[in-house]
């Protein structure tokens, strides 16, 4: 398995693309940065997008990805996503207002855009992978992943606060090759941290104990672009054996 990472911020800056993982070329987990890092013909390859939760910074190139297939594309783009998810994209984006309802264009049998609500705990397959959701600890309805092929497999935190459920999904899935899990805000912004539902590296450090056998690489993701050096910095004064920091271009071969 092939984990090509488009985007690992948890912001847009230059330099910086929010959170967007693609695997094997053909399977998106968020939709942060998929139309500003890739050529249409890759973009055309892509059957399916699993989106973690409704926040922009995770699904904003559905809609621009959903314009440029219009008329290049045969089958529809499937797009996994809560029921919560769904509702909030039905209601907010493409409802006409922000954006057309490219569930129905260019025709409501042949529509460029599917969208497959998935239960928060029910495990569903997607192509030749098996993708695990775990509810975890975030703003609105959101979903830790656990990404399969039979062979190898990936977990992916989403958006969270300290949380339980996924630590312990995590602990129970052999030949993990890669934790993905994010970490927001530096510890000065711990309040903010807290009220928004995310990890500071003090409160990373203490959910990575709930982890007694780390044997995957920890690689952490959705730093925010205006505190990247204030993280970076209390991220290494940590000493996190095996904890690394994920960048766009990044590619994981698992
Ligand atoms: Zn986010
Ligand atoms: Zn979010």
């Amino acid at each position: 398995m092939i984990l090509d990472v488009l985007g690992a911020s948890g912001g847009e800056l230059q330099g910086h693309r929010t959170t967007s993982f693609l695997v094997d070329g053909v399977l998106a987990v968020d939709a942060g940065a998929l139309t500003a890092s890739l050529p249409l013909e890759a973009l055309l390859r892509i059957d399916d997008v699993v989106l973690t939760h409704s926040h922009l910074d995770h699904v904003k190139d559905v809609p621009l990805l959903a314009d440029l297939l219009v008329g290049n594309r045969e089958r529809p783009l499937r797009v996994h996503a809560s029921r919560g998810c769904v509702a909030t994209l039905r209601e907010s984006l493409f409802n006409g207002r922000l954006w057309p309802d490219f569930t129905r264009i260019p025709g409501p049998d042949r529509p460029i855009l599917e969208l497959h609500p998935f239960e928060t705990s029910t495990p569903f397959e997607v192509g030749r992978y098996r993708i695990e959701p775990v509810p975890v600890s975030h703003t609105v309805e959101t979903v830790g992943l656990v990404v399969s092929d039979g062979r190898a497999a990936f977990a992916v935190s989403g958006d969270t606060g300290p949380t339980a459920a996924f630590w312990e999904r995590v602990n129970g899935t052999h030949g993990l090759g890669a934790l993905l899990v994010e970490t927001s805000f530096p510890n000065a912004l711990q309040w903010l941290a807290d009220v928004s539902g995310h990890l500071t590296p003090r409160t990373l450090e203490q959910e990575l104990r709930k982890l007694p056998r780390r044997t995957a690489p920890v690689w952490l993701y959705h730093l925010k672009p205006a505190h990247q050096a204030a993280l970076e910095r209390e991220l290494h004064s940590l000493g996190l054996d095996g904890v690394k920091i994920l960048s766009a271009g990044d590619r994981l071969q698992l």
